[in-house]
């Protein structure tokens, strides 16, 4: 050891000691912090404190899960092992974990995905575990592609390290493709897969996080598909496939309670069988992962399910208590697959319970919380005895209004304490009903530590206190606080529906922007106007003739060039559409391919010329606009909230109105050149409005969603040959107001 790494180990000494005793904190980011700036080879400097090899664990969900339960394994077998358990991922994470061992037999580290770029050519792991890509914090990390170079880019940085992927994720096989195929990992291991064989037969959600090839742009198609775009895909027009799998988990068998699972493929040696006492179908994926990596770690498949069997996460993932008599169920979700898996956690439990969301936006949350409008909530419809539901964290007025437009009636709560007086209190909650929290990143401590609270109070008092249930009571609470999805028409209108056009949602669909359709939806249903939805999908055909209003959303760059070549095919008949006063909404990308012209890595591409403008793109995807925002409209009498999210910069012709001016102290709408004062954002041509704004818009200006509906009413009627002018009856929007001023406050300078 060096100099410098001495006085780094000596420096994260005394910080780990402050911090593990007179801070009593786990000391699991500061020390790496401090030793990094002191020796910023550090990583290299101490990996060989690791005796027989290391393990980098990445992906989007499930790290910290998979970390944990290898290390429980390799404890197990004997192994002593470094870890940095409490899932501090960041390279001052893996650091601090080095630093807090003075030997081990194995090392075995989560790692943020961006992240890995730089920690594994220092770190040279012997495996990297690849669990799944899902888009998360998309106001970090631009868009999906950029993970994938950093990954790429870190295994190439460390060329005998060998990659153990989930072949399900098309994302991850491409990584691993690319991987194998680069010239800097020619002598690299061969590649490890796994995945499940065979449909699990689950429901589909609404909205998966990649539907195309990415070697050659066409729409994959699926053999069956699990959740989010796992499955067994192949590439039509490439043959890029799913490979055959190394690790297969097969005759999966999934209850509220527990799992089970075969283990067969060419590396898995004999089938062999593995069992959890852990909900969730991910969980399969975790544990499969888990099971691949042991396996070729050395382990047995004893070891692996005696340290499954055994464990109990204490930190917050899927963390089982008993308080007040019920059962209480904790766990993380961050983004629209990990919150539908969850989801179906609580729909896999058909008895009494509450549910209760918590969503905070702090930077390593991710700012935009666009996503809730992917998840889909409005399966809790469907399940029955669902006796409550509150939203909590800092966005809780926007869960709230994402609720409402499923259909549900959510609570605001302070915290998770709230939950349960709440409950207490109102009286028709039945006594013994199960409580289920989730909540992301950083909402999620306060409510564990909440949580620990009562456990520990409760374990402090008589148990002879504690009240059973009367058994009776629990039948007169099985109505459930969830309403119906389609109120009863009151205002009964005599018309054919309203037709809402969704354009090509399963191309552009990243940013959350498909909860503008549901607002649009919703708004004429609450109404008793008859609507209708039609999702136009990548080779479908439109009928211009029998819309009443097109939505248009965004998505990155690949995605964004199919869907405007397939519009570019019926570019015509939307131009004559829009001119004879059609109404469109068209977000980020979607409004982009509206003008002129738009630049994909630096090459022109042809817009569809039908808005008065051109959009012109800087610098790398890094160079982003993203941020929240605000602007003074004049669609609405409040200012219009949302969150940006592209490196693609606008300009409007001359005469060309903008949707609104930006008054936030953050964004820059349209485009960042030129003075701040005068930063606009979209634009307003016709009854199309064009603009930046995810969030997605609608949901938070009410205002915008009625202003397009007003022309969408008169347009379906002028198509049924009617001529009189229909009022908008007003909803009660106090919700939507709630959750556009809590961000007005907090982004307009007054
Ligand atoms: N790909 C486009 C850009 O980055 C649009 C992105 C989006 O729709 N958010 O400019």
């Amino acid at each position: 050891m060096g100099i410098r790494t001495n006085v780094a180990q000596a420096a994260s000494s005394v910080v780990t000691w402050g911090l593990r005793t007179l801070a009593r904190r786990p000391a699991a980011n500061l020390p790496g912090i401090v030793g990094l700036a002191l020796d910023p080879a550090l990583i290299q400097d101490l990996r060989g404190r690791i005796r027989q090899g290391s393990i980098v664990v990445v992906g989007t969900n499930g790290k910290t899960t998979v970390t944990n339960v290898i290390a429980d394994v390799l404890e197990r077998s004997g192994a002593s092992v470094a870890c940095n358990r409490t899932g501090a991922n960041l390279k001052s994470g893996v650091a601090s974990a080095l630093l807090h061992t003075r030997g081990a037999d194995w090392g075995v580290f989560e790692c943020d995905e961006l992240w890995s770029a730089n920690v594994v050519p220092d770190l040279r792991p012997t495996y990297f575990l690849l669990l799944n890509l899902f888009r998360d914090q998309l106001d970090r990390c631009g868009e999906i592609d950029r993970i994938q170079d950093a990954i790429v880019s870190g295994l190439e940085g460390s060329p005998n390290t060998t990659l153990i992927y989930n072949a399900d994720d098309p994302l991850c096989e491409f990584i691993a493709q690319r991987a194998a195929a680069s010239p800097a990992r020619a002598s690299a291991p061969a590649n490890i897969s796994f995945g499940v064989e065979g449909c699990m037969n689950l429901a589909q959600n609404a909205v998966a996080d990649a539907t195309i090839c990415q070697s050659c742009s066409s729409m994959l198609t699926y053999a069956y598909r699990q959740y989010g775009q796992l499955g067994a895909y192949a590439c039509p027009e490439c043959g890029f496939t799913r490979p055959t799998l190394d690790f297969a988990a097969t005759d999966v068998r999934l209850n509220p309670h527990g799992l089970e699972f075969a283990i067969t493929g060419k590396r898995a040696g004999e089938r062999a069988q593995l069992a959890a006492r852990l909900s969730g179908t991910y969980m399969v994926y975790n544990l499969l992962a888990v099971f691949a990596a042991c396996t070729v770690m050395g382990c047995t498949q004893p070891q692996i399910q005696a340290a499954v069997s055994a464990f109990d996460p204490k930190n917050g993932r899927l963390q089982d208590y008993r308080l007040h008599g019920r059962r209480t169920l904790l766990n993380l979700a961050k983004n629209p697959t990990g919150f539908n898996q969850n989801l179906r956690i609580v729909g896999g439990d058909g008895g009494p319970r509450v549910v209760a969301f918590f969503i905070n936006d702090r930077d390593v949350d991710g700012r935009d919380i666009s996503w809730i409008w992917d998840i889909d909530f409005e399966e809790l419809l469907s399940q029955p005895n669902i006796q409550a539901v509150f939203a909590g964290g800092s966005r809780k007025n926007d869960l709230q209004v994402r609720l409402k437009y499923a259909g549900v009636d959510a609570q605001l709560v302070e915290g998770v304490e709230e939950v349960f007086t709440r409950i207490a209190d109102a009286g028709d909650v039945a006594p013994d009903a199960a409580v289920y929290a989730i909540a992301n990143y950083t909402a999620l401590p306060p409510v564990k530590a909440a949580l620990d609270k009562m456990a520990a109070a409760e374990a402090g008092a008589s148990a002879s206190e504690e009240r059973e249930p009367p058994q009776s009571a629990v039948e007169e609470f099985a109505e459930t606080t969830v309403g119906s999805e389609e109120p009863a028409s009151d205002d009964g209108f005599d018309q054919p529906p309203v037709r809402i056009v969704h354009l090509l949602p399963d191309l552009l669909n990243l940013y959350g922007d498909g909860g503008n359709v549901r607002v649009l939806k919703q708004r004429l249903a609450w109404r008793g106007i008859p609507v209708e939805v039609q999702e136009v999908r990548f080779g479908e055909t439109l009928d211009l003739d029998a819309a009443d209003l097109l939505f248009i959303g965004g998505s990155p760059d690949r995605e964004q060039r199919m869907a405007s070549e397939e519009l570019g095919r019926v570019r015509d008949e939307l131009a004559a559409y829009v001119e004879e006063g059609g109404p469109v909404l068209a977000i980020c990308g979607g409004y982009q391919m509206l003008g002129r012209t738009w630049l994909l890595d630096g090459e022109e591409v042809p817009g569809l010329d039908i808005l008065p403008l051109e959009t012109r793109r800087p610098g790398t995807s890094a160079d982003r606009l993203v941020d929240n925002i605000a602007l003074d409209s004049v669609l609405a009498g409040r200012p219009v909230i949302g969150y940006e999210n592209h490196a693609g910069r606008t300009v409007l012709d001359g005469d060309a109105e903008p949707f609104g001016r930006v008054i936030s102290h953050t964004g820059h709408g349209n485009t960042d050149d030129g003075p701040r004062e005068q930063a606009v954002d979209g634009v307003r041509y016709k009854n199309v409005i064009g603009t930046y704004l995810h969030g997605p818009l609608l949901p938070k200006n009410p205002e915008v969603a009625d202003w397009l509906l007003v022309r969408a009413l008169e347009r379906s009627q002028a198509r049924v040959g009617r001529g009189e002018a229909l009022q908008l009856r007003p909803l009660d929007d106090a919700e939507e107001a709630a959750a556009n001023e809590y961000m007005a406050a907090r982004l307009i300078r007054r």
